[in-house]
């Protein structure tokens, strides 16, 4: 059914929104619904303003069933110790009721696309899909460099394209290449060629330590993306997690390819991972969105925490107060990531996918109200996103979302039987 979103503040004016067929299609002073011809749900928004959804480019949204869990200790001693013996128990039942459980705290803090890595693909997108939101998911694809293992690694992409396709909408495949340093020249020639066939988007982690940076360095001579490149996989349809230790001339190289970051800032100062270059990237023309990573190295979903704390790093990492202002920072965590997913919303304009918020202009870090999106980024919360609507569908009113306490109970459940 059409959604008719009546007397929205959109900038300074306020306007009436139709959606049609997953789409704004008009945006006016006043839209009279009896001139529409069909029915349509209305949605009162006085005192609301409209603003594009965030699409969140990094995560692994299951991973919020081990929240909390050995914080505070390195990276590489938490996944050893913590992270990987736990990964290996989890049943199809921890997956979808983890991703679900990830989507709703996604939900409430305005997000509508993720592009995620995990395991599981087939429990992981019934339970995106269900959840109502956007998602291209790569399967981390970890494998020893034997024959066998390779011929597999074919026959799985192939199915996870077939389970993706399997979804009328919302649901794309990516492939998944989870580091240079957990898989091989051979299996990456496999990934690149799946995706290459299917025009598919390769996501994988990239210069996230300086461990991995020097490692491959002193293994092959070449930088992270410099090896990425002479394996032909620095394209448009590349996207790298972090990017933390790009080089000057690593960033050249991937502007020139047209390859992309997902830039994490929470996870990385966590990890003490280091501090992505936002200043260099701006400045070389580098495509970038933010991501939240997993709940593991954050903890939270929350895209308002991401761009405020990216705003604030970008700043005192260059000593430069006017680096990465709220208005760079709002565009790359709404408009640039969705292009980025190659999904054409991030903007209220119509002909743009329908997937927007209506943020409370109550809520206390909006109030008086000078600057929204100085608000927004740098004293908001999610807890002044009233409504989240996704391909025209809403999924939260009021700041409730159907089912949600059904979730909480199953979630709760099984992340006592980890
Ligand atoms: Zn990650």
């Amino acid at each position: 059914m059409d959604l008719l979103i009546q007397q929205a503040r959109l900038g300074p004016d306020v306007r009436d929104v139709l959606v049609q067929d997953g789409r704004f299609a008009r945006i006016e002073p006043q839209i009279v619904p009896d001139s529409l011809g069909r029915p349509c749900h209305i949605l009162e928004a006085t005192g609301l303003a409209i603003l594009p959804s965030f699409a969140n480019l990094h995560c692994h949204a299951a991973m919020v069933l081990f929240r909390g869990l050995g914080d505070d200790t390195p990276l590489h001693e938490w996944l050893n110790n913590v992270i990987w013996p736990m990964e290996r128990r989890l049943t199809g039942d921890h997956i979808y009721w983890g991703t679900l459980f990830g989507c709703l705290e996604m939900i409430r803090s305005g997000i509508t696309a993720v592009h995620d890595m995990y395991w599981q693909t087939a429990q992981s997108l019934r339970a995106f899909y269900q959840s109502g939101i956007r998602v291209c998911f790569s399967h981390p694809n970890i494998i020893p460099p034997d024959s066998a293992a390779l011929a597999n690694l074919r026959r799985d992409l192939e199915e996870h394209l077939a389970l993706a396709k399997s979804y009328p909408t919302r649901v794309e495949l990516a492939v998944g290449i989870h580091a240079l340093y957990t898989t091989t020249p051979e299996m990456r020639a496999i990934c690149r060629d799946f995706a290459h066939t299917h025009d598919l988007l390769v996501h994988t982690h990239i210069s996230e330590t300086r461990r991995e940076a020097d490692e491959c360095i002193a293994a092959t001579g070449k930088t992270p993306a410099e090896l990425f490149d002479a394996e032909r996989l620095l394209n448009e349809n590349f996207l790298g997690a972090h990017g933390i230790w790009l080089s000057d001339s690593d960033r050249q190289l991937l502007v020139k390819r047209g390859a992309a970051i997902a830039h994490c800032p929470s996870s990385n100062m966590k990890l003490a991972s280091g501090v992505f270059n936002d200043k260099a990237a701006r400045t070389a023309g580098l495509r970038f969105g933010l991501g939240t990573d997993g709940a593991s190295s954050n903890n939270r979903y929350d895209m308002f925490s991401e761009m405020r704390t990216a705003a604030l790093l970008a700043k005192v990492a260059s000593d430069d107060p006017t680096t990465c202002p709220a208005g760079a920072i709002f565009r790359t965590a709404t408009r640039d990531g969705f292009q980025l997913l190659r999904l054409d919303a991030g903007e209220i304009a119509v002909g743009k996918l329908a997937d927007c918020i209506l943020v409370d202009l109550d809520h206390s870090g909006l109030v008086p109200g000078h600057d929204l999106i100085s608000d927004l980024v740098y004293a908001a919360t999610p807890e002044c996103v009233d409504t989240t609507i996704c391909n025209g569908q809403v999924l939260m009113r009021h700041r409730q979302i159907p089912g949600e306490e059904e979730i909480r109970r199953a979630f709760r459940d099984v992340a006592a039987r980890l």
